[in-house]
């Protein structure tokens, strides 16, 4: 199993509860498949029983079954790049632990890659999500594909697969924090799609609170585009040439017209409109900014405590 086929990449985080049944079916889904393939769990520094699990089932199949266990908790999307860093295979395929993408479905992907694309993208067919995510990804989704140039149908389904050429461009990647699906799209020359089945999360609860999912789509877009900046710097001229005009206007009337009170309130309401934009332009520099800081540290993206390989045990 030195180059495999097919690399399979899973990021696991407190999935204690679901990952015996993805063992059972993942296994056999790939056996399936006829192709020799390499299975690699990445522990994203689980608090329960996930990496005493991964561990008892790399002893029960070393022949295929890798496994990474990292130092700390570094996100869904630094786990996938360390198991990126670490596959060997032809094409690699990431999925979730939470069998909310079917490892039955892997064989579409891979049907897929034949007609010629280095990169396919799942797209979940009836999502088995609460109604709020399902909703406030298709706006994202819509919004994402205005301002950065990346087209994918459904940016949040971790079911896809990537040519090794694509992996290889990724792995040489620098970014800090990176949303994999979007940085793949751009490395690829000729990226597809297909649909998927999803199904509700086999056990244990999602990882992602409103908030991280609002930070990983601010990521998305400063990430990825910066035309959020490049609008704003636009308003602030818009907006600077109509005040300019209005301090115009208030001159000639105190001119003209003498001193008077009466549109104070209108005043205000224009000024707190042009603070608002303000502050959100601050807001939106300073995602910037801290994107900067991220990169200038030059931390590691992850740590890695050990890797269980046979071969590396050999
Ligand atoms: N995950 C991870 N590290 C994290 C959060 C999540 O490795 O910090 C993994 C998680 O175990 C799962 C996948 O990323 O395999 C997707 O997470 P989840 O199912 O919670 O996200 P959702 O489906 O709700 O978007
Ligand atoms: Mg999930």
């Amino acid at each position: 199993m030195s180059h495999p086929q097919l690399s399979v990449v899973i990021p696991v985080y407190n999935e204690e509860q679901g990952l015996q049944v993805l063992f059972d079916r993942l296994y056999p889904a790939l056996d399936a498949l006829n192709t020799s393939y390499e299975i690699i769990f990445i522990n994203d520094g689980s608090r329960d029983r996930s990496a005493a699990m991964l561990r008892e089932q790399f002893n029960i199949r070393p022949d295929v079954t890798r496994v990474i266990l990292l130092a700390g908790n570094f996100g869904q999307h630094m786990a996938i790049l360390s198991g990126f860093a670490n596959c060997r295979g032809e094409r690699i395929v990431t999925l979730d632990a939470d069998l909310q993408n079917p490892p039955e479905e892997i064989h579409k992907l891979l049907a897929k890659m034949d007609e010629g694309h280095d990169y396919v993208g799942g797209v979940r067919q009836q999502r088995q999500d609460v109604s709020w995510r399902r909703h406030a990804s298709w706006a994202m989704n819509r919004l994402r594909e205005r301002i950065t140039h990346v087209v994918m149908s459904d940016q949040g389904c971790m079911l896809r697969a990537y040519s090794r050429e694509i992996i290889h461009a990724i792995n040489h990647s620098q970014e800090v924090n990176t949303f994999i699906p979007a940085l793949a799209y751009t490395y690829a020359r000729h990226p597809g799609e297909v649909g998927v089945a999803h199904e509700e999360r086999a056990a244990g609860e999602s990882k992602y609170s409103l908030y991280q999912l609002i930070r990983l789509n601010f990521d998305l877009v400063t990430g990825f585009s910066l035309v959020p900046l490049q609008m704003f710097s636009l308003i602030g001229v818009g907006l600077s040439i109509l005040s300019a005009f209005f301090v115009v206007y208030l001159a000639i009337r105190r001119i003209f017209i003498g001193p008077e009170v009466d549109g104070v309130f209108t005043l205000f309401g224009i000024m707190f409109f042009l603070m608002g934009v303000m502050l959100f332009g601050i807001g939106l520099l300073g995602e910037y900014v801290g994107r900067i800081y991220q990169q200038v540290r030059q931390r590691p993206r992850y740590l890695i405590q050990t890797i269980l390989s046979k071969d590396e045990a050999a």
